[in-house]
């Protein structure tokens, strides 16, 4: 824990510690340094719950690589999906012939991801693959959406901190905690 109080007795409990983060997020950094060798892949980071792990991702790729941004619209405040996804942000660059990963922070019903894969695997990547910190495998309703890289398996329970919010809030917090449903249904 650290003095974020305020925010941490919001919290059913922690789910996933900031130390048991940084060890997955190294190992992982550690498969994508060795699969794309002699590659430059371009990392897009869809913002904003995917900053944290972004930003501590592509320190522990030991590779040349650029970074791209895109913001699209998810829960608004809500916690459940409406299944309508769109652009807020795009990505600044052209990603024709490039080795792209999306780096997303959770996988839920998959429609986003979806959707993402679709329209920059018509702009002309050559090769795409998803990075994502935590998948939900029971609430998927995209039935082919393959997930190259995953950190964690959570259950179904909404999740906030490290990136991740809940009304704009909560992102700051190093761990991963299970919110508090008072929170969202009063
Ligand atoms: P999907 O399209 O896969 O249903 O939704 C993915 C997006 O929903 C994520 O990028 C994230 O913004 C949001 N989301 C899904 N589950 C959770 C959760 O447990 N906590 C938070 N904070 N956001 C979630």
């Amino acid at each position: 824990m650290n003095n974020n109080a305020e925010l941490y007795k919001d919290l059913d409990r922690i789910l996933l510690t900031r130390e048991e983060i940084r060890a997955k997020v190294q190992e992982l950094g550690a498969r994508i340094t060795a699969d794309y060798q002699g590659k430059k892949p371009v990392l897009v980071c869809i913002l904003k719950g995917a900053s944290v792990f972004f930003a501590d991702l592509i320190r522990e790729i030991e590779l040349p690589l650029t970074l791209d941004f895109m913001a699209i619209s998810s829960y608004g405040s809500a916690t459940k999906t409406s299944g309508v996804v769109r652009i807020l942000k795009d990505l600044d660059n052209d990603i024709l012939d490039k080795d792209v990963i999306i780096v997303e922070d959770i996988v839920d019903s998959g429609i986003t991801l979806s959707y993402l894969r679709k329209i920059l695997v018509q702009r002309g990547a050559r090769s795409l693959r998803i990075a994502t910190l935590l998948d939900k495998p029971a609430r998927r309703k995209v039935e082919d959406l393959h997930v190259d890289y995953m950190c964690f398996d959570i259950p179904d329970a909404f999740v906030v901190g490290y990136g991740l919010d809940y009304d704009q809030t909560y992102r700051n917090l190093p761990d991963i905690g299970v919110l508090s449903p008072k929170i969202y249904e009063k």
